[in-house]
C-alpha cells in the first residue's frame, strides 16, 4: 500500500535519510546519564537492535558533551553505527563551542527555540548553534514544544490578537505561536547559512486533537521534513493510543517523515518499547516492514485453557529476537505473516490467510493442531511440544522462503 506522501526537503543524518517520500525513519531517546558513557553506549545499542534508525541523547552539562565522543567511539567499537542526535536546552551554544568533539560526534542538533535563551542573547545563542552546525556540516531539527514555547513570541501574538476587532480564541493564538515559532526560526537558520536540506521541523503538543490540527497546518506552509511525535503521551496504554491516534490520522495523510513515541516507561520498564510501538504504527498502516508481526484472535469461551495466548507470545517473541539476524540475511522477511488462533470457528480461514499459520484447538476439540503453510495444511501438530515443533516449522520456513541477501 502505498499514500501521497507529502513532498518535502530531504535531509541526511549521517547514513539515514528523512523525507522526500523517503521511508518513515523511526527514532528514539535515550534516559540514562549520558555522562554515564557505560549505560548510555548499552542503552543506544539496545535501542538499535531493537530497529531505531537514529537516537537521541540529552546534552545538558559539561559531563554530557564530555562522554559524547565516547560514547560514539564505543558504539562504533561494537559494530554499532546508529547516527547520534543531541538534545540542547539552555547551554546549547556553550557546550557545541566548548566541546568540539561532541559538536562533531553528533549527526543532527535538536534546537528548542522556545529553550535558548532571552532577548538579545536568545537571538545570539541561537545563531551561534546554527552556526557550529554549518562548521560541522551537520543537520538540526528545529523542535518547537507547547510546554517551552517561546514566551516573548507568545507573548507579543497574544497582545496583537486582543487588540484586533474579533480576536481569536487562546488555544488558536498559542497553535499559531508554535508553528510560527518553527517556521521564523527555520527561516533565520536560512538567513545564518544553513541549508534548506540541513532542517527538520517539529511542534510537539500532547492532545491528540491540537497535534493533528498543528501538523496539518504546518505541513501545508512549509516544506521541511517533519518529526512526529505526541509529546508526554503518557504510560502504558494511554501513551500507546494516544501516539497511534494522533499519528494514525497524520501518516495516513502523508504528513511526517520521521516518529518517535514518547512513552513514559514503567519503572524498570524497557526502553526499547517506544521503538516497537513506533514500528508496529507503521507495519500495521501498511507503511514500512519491520519484523514479521502475529496474528491472533482475542479469545472466548471457546479457549479455556491459556495454550493460544502463550503460543502467540511465544513465537511473537521469538521472531523478534531472531530478527536481528534475519533482518541481516534474508530478503524480505519482515513481510512473513504468522497467524495463532484459538479454535475451529475462525482457526483455519485466518491460519489460511498467513504465511503460516496455526490453529490451536478450542474446548471440547480434537487436541490437535492443523498448520498451514501459504494456505496449504501441510502438518497436524500434538503433544506437549507444540510451541518448539512450531517455531521450527517457521524456521525452516524463513529458510526455504527467503533469498539470502
Ligand atoms: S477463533 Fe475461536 S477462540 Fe478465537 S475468538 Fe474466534 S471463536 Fe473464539
Amino acid at each position: 500500500m502505498s499514500l501521497d506522501r507529502r513532498r518535502s526537503v530531504a535531509v541526511k543524518v549521517g547514513s539515514v535519510i528523512i523525507g522526500d517520500c523517503n521511508p518513515i525513519v523511526v527514532q528514539s531517546m535515550t534516559n540514562t546519564d549520558t555522562a554515564d558513557a557505560d549505560a548510555t553506549t548499552k542503552q543506544v545499542q539496545e535501542l538499535a537492535v531493537a530497529g531505531s534508525e537514529l537516537v537521541r541523547l540529552t546534552v545538558n552539562t559539561n559531563e554530557a558533551a564530555a562522554a559524547v565522543a565516547r560514547i560514539r567511539e564505543k558504539l562504533d567499537a561494537l559494530g554499532c553505527y546508529v547516527p547520534l542526535v543531541g538534545d540542547f536546552h539552555y547551554n546549547g551554544h556553550k557546550l557545541l563551542l566548548d566541546y568540539p568533539e561532541c559538536a562533531q560526534a553528533l549527526d543532527k542538533y535538536r534546537i528548542n527555540p522556545g529553550n535558548v535563551g532571552f532577548g538579545k542573547k536568545k537571538d545570539n545563542q541561537y545563531a551561534t548553534m546554527i552556526e557550529q552546525a554549518i562548521k560541522y556540516d551537520k543537520p538540526v531539527r528545529i523542535g518547537v514544544n507547547w510546554g517551552s514555547l517561546d514566551q516573548e513570541l507568545l507573548t507579543k501574538m497574544m497582545d496583537e490578537n486582543a487588540r484586533e476587532p474579533t480576536p481569536l480564541e487562546t488555544d488558536k493564538v498559542m497553535q499559531e505561536a508554535l508553528i510560527v515559532s518553527a517556521l521564523k526560526s527555520a527561516e533565520r537558520a536560512v538567513e545564518l547559512g544553513l541549508p534548506k536540506d540541513h532542517i527538520v521541523l517539529s511542534c510537539k503538543v500532547s492532545g491528540v486533537q491540537k497535534l493533528i490540527s498543528v501538523y496539518r497546518d504546518i505541513a501545508q506552509r512549509c516544506d521541511y521534513a517533519l518529526h512526529l511525535g505526541l509529546t508526554e503521551a503518557g504510560m502504558g496504554s494511554k501513551g500507546i493510543v494516544a501516539s497511534t491516534a494522533s499519528l494514525g490520522v497524520l501518516l495516513q495523510e502523508g504528513i511526517g517523515d520521521t516518529i518517535r513515541i514518547s512513552l513514559t516507561p514503567e519503572p524498570e520498564g524497557d526502553r526499547c518499547n517506544e521503538v516497537i510501538v513506533a514500528q508496529e504504527i507503521l507495519q500495521t498502516m501498511g507503511l514500512r516492514s519491520f519484523t514479521p508481526l502475529v496474528t491472533a484472535c482475542p479469545g472466548c469461551g471457546r479457549t479455556t485453557s491459556t495454550v493460544f495466548q502463550e503460543l502467540a507470545d511465544n513465537i511473537q517473541t521469538y521472531v523478534r529476537s531472531q530478527m536481528p539476524i534475519w533482518r541481516e540475511k534474508y530478503i524480505g522477511v519482515e513481510d512473513m505473516n504468522l497467524a495463532v488462533m484459538g479454535c475451529v470457528v475462525n482457526g483455519p480461514g485466518e491460519s489460511k490467510h498467513a504465511d503460516i499459520g496455526i490453529s490451536l484447538p478450542g474446548t471440547g476439540e480434537n487436541p490437535s493442531a492443523p498448520v498451514f503453510v501459504d494456505g496449504e495444511k501441510t502438518v497436524t501438530l500434538k503433544g506437549d511440544n507444540i510451541a518448539e515443533d512450531f517455531q521450527k516449522i517457521v524456521d525452516d520456513y524463513v529458510k526455504n522462503k527467503y533469498a539470502i541477501k
